[in-house]
Parts: C-alpha cells; structure tokens; sequence
C-alpha cells in the first residue's frame, strides 16, 4: 500500500517554506510520494495578484526538479472552476483506491479545514496533517485537532521545523524590488525574473 499525500495551495510561487515542509514531513510520516497540487482558483483565499496556472505549475515543477518523491500535478488547473479538495481527494482515490491518502497543510488552513466543503468526504478519504506555522501555536493546533477528530477525522501534527515565510511576503519583496533569492530556490527565482512575475509593473 502506498502512502499518497496531497499537499495543496495557490503556491503564488511555491517558496523555500513549501519545499522544506514537504520533505520533512515525506521523511517524518514515511510518504511514498508527495503531489504537489496547486489550485486553480483556492476557495479559501483572495484571488488578486495570482500569477496564471501555467506559471504556477512551471514553477512547482522547476522546484522539485530531479526529485522522484514529488510529483505536480496539474488536476486542479484542469479541471477549472473552484478547487475544492474534497472533488480532488475523491479523483485521486478513484485513480488509487488502495493508496493511504495525507492531506498536508499549514496551521492557517487546519484551522479552518472543517469549514470547506464536504467536509466529511476530506476526512473519510484522508488524514489530515497540520503543519505549524509559528512557534507559538502548537496548543491551539492540539485542540484543533482534538475537535476535528469529534467530526470524524484522522489527523497528524508533524514535528517539523518552523518556517515563517509566505508567498504573500515574497509578492511584496519582488514589488519593493528586494532581494528573495533567500526564500526561493534559484530556479523559481530565475523564473520569476524572465517572466516579471509579482512585479511592480506588473
Ligand atoms: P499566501 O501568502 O499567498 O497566502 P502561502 O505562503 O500561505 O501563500 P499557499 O500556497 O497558500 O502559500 O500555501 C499552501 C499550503 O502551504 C497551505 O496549506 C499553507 O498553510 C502552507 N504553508 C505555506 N507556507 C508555509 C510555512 N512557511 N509553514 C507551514 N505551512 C505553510
């Protein structure tokens, strides 16, 4: 049986944060592959600014580059329209019935995962794991996870290392016309500059 997690975003780029997580918590819960899924448009966040599809997925791909563990997936930019994860949980159960399916995101999200919709698919199809975002928020996560287990889910807090880097911040750094080859791989970075992403102008 292989352990398949699905770890979603806008990744408005994917940034050094994403990628570190991502390895970590693939060693720490023993994950056979990791799909890297970015969405097409994330019900759960604010839409301006977002670089197309296309360059997202480019940019994904150009970070996990040579690492056979991580696949991107283009699903969601496929299938268009609201990228809910449960629709995306159930094609890649379709696809595998028999995987072992982790569902990876960040505090911000677990703090919010059983307010999406259908909630009760995401949690009969995959364990869900919180990743902290901040130092301080490990309680906060605990009791979360104490209260989505009452609504049925299997979840997992990993001990990984804290990051605090956002996409947001590196948006903002590439319009200030600052440096951000600390926060992305030089690859991403490259990418961002031949295509003027996020910056001022445009
Ligand atoms: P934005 O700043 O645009 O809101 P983001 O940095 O939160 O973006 P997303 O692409 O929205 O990035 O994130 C995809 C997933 O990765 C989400 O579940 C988010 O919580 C998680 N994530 C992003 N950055 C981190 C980080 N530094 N530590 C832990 N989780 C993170």
């Amino acid at each position: 049986m292989m352990k398949t997690a699905m770890f979603g975003g806008s990744f408005n780029p994917i940034h050094n944060g994403h990628i570190q997580l991502a390895k970590a918590v693939r060693k720490q819960l023993g994950l056979d592959r990791v799909l890297i899924v970015p969405a097409f448009q994330p019900p759960h966040k604010e839409k301006s600014g977002m670089a197309s599809g296309e360059a997202r997925l480019a940019m994904c791909r150009l970070a996990f580059e040579g690492d056979p563990a991580f696949e991107v997936s283009d699903m969601e930019i496929r299938r268009q329209g609201a990228s809910y994860t449960y629709l995306t949980l159930e094609e890649l159960h379709a696809q595998n019935p028999d995987d072992e399916l982790y569902l990876l995101m960040g505090a911000d999200m677990f703090m919010t995962v059983h307010e999406w919709k259908h909630p009760e698919i995401i949690f009969s199809l995959a364990v869900v794991c919180g990743i902290p975002r901040n130092s301080d928020n490990a309680a906060v996560l605990a009791k979360q996870a104490q209260l989505l287990s009452t609504l049925g889910a299997h979840t997992r807090i990993p001990d990984t290392p804290v990051m605090t880097v956002s996409s947001t911040r590196i948006r903002a750094a590439c319009a200030a016309g600052e440096d951000i080859s600390a926060l992305v791989p030089p690859s991403v970075h490259a990418y961002i500059r031949e295509h003027q992403l996020y910056s001022a102008q445009g």
